[in-house]
């Protein structure tokens, strides 16, 4: 009887990681895999040889693992006997295989395995990673399906299920808008020509009423052989079409084409909305972006507060520090903003140089007037050594209420004059109209 080859890696992370099972008879293949999903895709990974050695291993760790990545032909499974045993153990498979036809397509497929990859060209490692990467990715990514087919009959919710997707289904146009209100995390819908309650095309044009192409994507499709539905669907606002039945291969690919063009776009407006030296959102983002939150709380009548902090005479800093010293201080003011300032509720973004904006939500002009006072006196605490010198600088701050509609410009327009204020006033103080009544009374008292 051959002993177990089984070698579980991945070290002192193990545990908090997901877990991969890789079960293949070529060894330096098995250690090119199992290397690439350990640095590249941040699993865990269990490498094993035989059947025998996989059901060993899923009799004592059941449920440890996430996903099989297994070779269909093993020396005691030749007729890819170990497909079946992962799948009855209800893992998730990836098959690769060097034998491949028509027959074996079929049956792999009638299976509903993740995916299968051919091991017969130089690029089969680097699409087994891509494919443990995609499952990796869907399992956090919400589809709609929204079809006439009842979700138990339903070949979409099959297939994207398969592919670890999070599948929510409505079987009419009124349900698919509820599941709008109910998951704001759909990112792509797989709708149906003919779903019930007024078509495909109908919710399509609903949805892109509030949902560009760069925030969710769409594919259409339909049993009816007609090329024209095609073109409706996709002057609507379809990303893509499908005919259904479906090529089981040719919807993954379409699925995983439009996700994976979605990805680009949000990378590319994070990397359009960020201030690459301090990691703040930049001036661009703001002003794109407060606006909607002005709006948002101007509607509900929450208060609402634009904030300018400029630090004092930096130029003399940079000066006797130099340049670079001066970065580290503005990637210091910003990383402190950051850490004290709830970036999901408020909004910060660097305007340019040494100022930054932020969009105060749900305080009024004397809680963010005390709020600013903190943020004050936290970052003139704050140190940067330099030649094992501590430094520090101060930040002046003009804060205004926004109570009106007007344009945005305005707003910040207000909070810069309270800046300029502080500035004239002698530095390192917050001005707002709450504050200058505060010191009125105070002289007042005094005289
Ligand atoms: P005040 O107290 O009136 O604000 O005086 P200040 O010296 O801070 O203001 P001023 O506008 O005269 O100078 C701003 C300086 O900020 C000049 C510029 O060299 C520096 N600065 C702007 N952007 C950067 C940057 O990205 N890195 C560094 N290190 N310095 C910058
Ligand atoms: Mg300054
Ligand atoms: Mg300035």
């Amino acid at each position: 009887m051959r002993t177990a080859q089984i070698r579980t890696r991945g070290g002192a992370l193990s545990g908090s990681r997901p877990c991969v099972l890789i079960v293949e008879d070529t060894r330096t293949f098995t250690t090119v895999l199992a290397h690439r999903f350990e640095t590249e895709l941040a699993v865990d990974v269990v490498t094993c040889h035989t059947l025998h050695d996989m059901k060993r291993l899923l009799s004592s760790e059941h449920g440890r693992f996430m996903l099989a990545v297994i070779d269909l032909n093993l020396e005691d499974s030749p007729n890819g006997e170990v497909l079946d045993y992962s799948l009855d153990a209800d893992l998730p498979t990836i098959v690769f295989t060097a034998s491949f036809d028509f027959h074996v397509r079929e049956c792999i497929l009638k299976k509903n395995v993740v995916d299968y990859v051919l091991k017969d060209n130089c690029r089969a490692i680097d699409s087994i990673v891509n494919a443990v990467r995609r499952v990796l990715q869907n399992r956090n990514i919400r589809v709609l399906v929204a079809e006439g087919f009842d979700p138990a009959e339903s070949e979409a919710v099959q297939l994207l299920q398969a592919q670890q997707f999070l599948v929510t289904h409505a079987q009419s146009l009124e349900e698919a808008v509820d599941r709008f209100d109910k998951y704001r995390d759909i990112e792509l819908v797989i709708v149906d020509d003919a779903l019930p309650g007024g078509g495909g095309v109908e919710l399509i044009k609903q949805i892109r009423r509030s949902s560009s192409a760069d925030d969710m994507r769409i594919i259409g499709f339909s049993t009816r052989d007609n090329p024209l539905t095609c073109a409706s669907f996709l002057k609507a606002g379809a990303s893509d079409f499908l005919y259904h039945p479906f090529v089981q291969e040719e919807f993954q690919c379409r699925v995983a084409q439009s996700i994976d063009t979605l990805a680009r776009f949000k990378k590319l407006q994070a990397i359009a909305s960020r201030d690459f030296l301090t990691d703040t959102y930049n001036r661009r983002y703001f002003f794109e972006r407060g606006p909607v939150l002005v709006q948002h709380c101007l509607a509900r009548q929450e208060p609402c507060c634009a904030v300018v902090l400029d630090i004092d005479h930096f130029k003399k800093f940079n000066d006797t520090y130099g340049h670079e010293t001066g970065d580290l201080v503005l990637k210091t003011v910003a990383r402190k903003l950051r850490q004290m300032i709830d970036g999901d509720m408020h909004l910060i973004a660097r305007l340019g140089g040494e100022e930054f904006a932020i969009l105060l939500r749900n305080m009024d002009v004397r809680e963010a007037t005390e709020y600013c006072d903190l943020l004050r006196e936290e970052i003139a605490r704050t140190h940067i050594v330099f030649e094992d010198e501590e430094l520090s600088v101060n930040v002046s701050i003009g804060v205004a209420v926004i109570s009106a509609e007007e344009t945005f410009d305005n707003y910040l327009h207000a909070a810069d004059q309270y800046l300029y204020m502080a500035k004239n006033s002698g530095r390192n103080r917050v001005f707002s109209d709450y504050s200058i009544t505060q010191l009125f009374a105070e002289r007042q008292k005094a005289s």
